[in-house]
């Protein structure tokens, strides 16, 4: 067996750091408020809950004592009347929304300043997604994942960061074809860990026997993973523990290529690793 694993897998930068903070509040005062589910992945949610991280899923949620309490938010970010009011109730917010995530926002509203009417390509019901709305113009903003007919002229496309690479410039295509614009101006707003993550999978795709795409059921960017490897590999697998590998048929002479979302521990990916280990010998 020969077994290829990604060049980039473990928690992205931004995961990585909202984790690494939450861990830190943790150590010095033994409980923390997280705003949301900080990563999709039910291992390290799990782990966090031992160490004494509470998750709040929406403001009504805020805890009675929060005014002596620190909460946390995630890399999605949130709306402007969620963190005031989360500002206005906790002794301390932490936000840890990712500055890649930042800067789409900060662009949008810029060009809104501007007059833009902004499309965004992307899944409205995605946290991140709910988190710009909620700072931007809404009646300058159009969210959709399928090219419509708009009937504004000076227009600015930009994406989720975490949308297909390729998917986004079939988008772009569609829109173009669909639309006369007067001005057209389009941002590749796409986090670039997700790009070079999707391209290691569709070449991995190409040439092994068996791709197995580890990462939690509920994390869109893993889900994404798997379509594009499933495009080229049939023997494609969306994992999610170590242990669901006992129903999948495996061949000692099967080239194996690994990738994992960018909320997976690098853990699991050793797991999956020492598992296949057995195949060798
Ligand atoms: S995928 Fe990219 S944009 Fe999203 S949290 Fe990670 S680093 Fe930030």
């Amino acid at each position: 067996m020969e077994i290829i694993v990604a060049k980039r897998t473990g928690f992205c930068f931004g995961v990585s750091r909202a984790i690494e903070e939450v861990k830190k509040v943790l150590d010095e005062k033994k409980e923390v408020y997280i705003y949301g589910e900080l990563v999709h992945n039910k291992q390290v949610m799990n782990e966090l809950k031992e160490l004494g991280a509470t998750v709040i899923n929406n403001l009504e949620e805020i805890p009675e004592d929060s005014n002596s309490k620190i909460v946390v938010i995630r890399a999605h970010g949130v709306t402007k009347k969620e963190k005031e009011v989360l500002e206005n109730n906790f002794l301390e917010v932490v936000d840890m929304t990712c500055p890649i995530v930042e800067n789409l926002v900060k662009f949008v509203k810029q060009k809104q300043k501007k007059n833009y009417y902004v499309v965004l390509y992307g899944k409205p019901d995605h946290p991140e997604v709910v988190g710009l709305r909620g700072n931007v113009e809404e009646e300058k903003l159009l969210i959709t994942s399928s090219p419509l007919e708009i009937k504004v002229k000076k227009t600015l496309i930009v994406s989720q960061t975490t949308m297909a690479e390729s998917d986004f410039k079939e988008f772009i295509v569609g829109m173009i074809k669909c639309n006369s614009f007067s001005e057209v101006l389009i941002k590749k707003t796409i986090c670039s860990e997700t790009i070079i993550r999707e391209q290691e999978t569709f070449s991995l795709s190409k040439k092994c026997d068996l791709i197995l795409v580890i990462g939690g059921k509920h994390s869109s960017n893993t889900e994404k993973l798997y379509n594009i490897a499933k495009k080229n590999c049939k023997r494609t697998f969306h994992i999610e523990k170590v242990e669901e590998l006992e129903q999948i048929d495996i061949n000692s002479s099967d080239v194996v290529g690994i990738v994992t979302g960018s909320s997976t521990p690098e853990i699991e990916l050793e797991r999956v690793i020492n598992f296949l280990e057995k195949f060798k010998s």
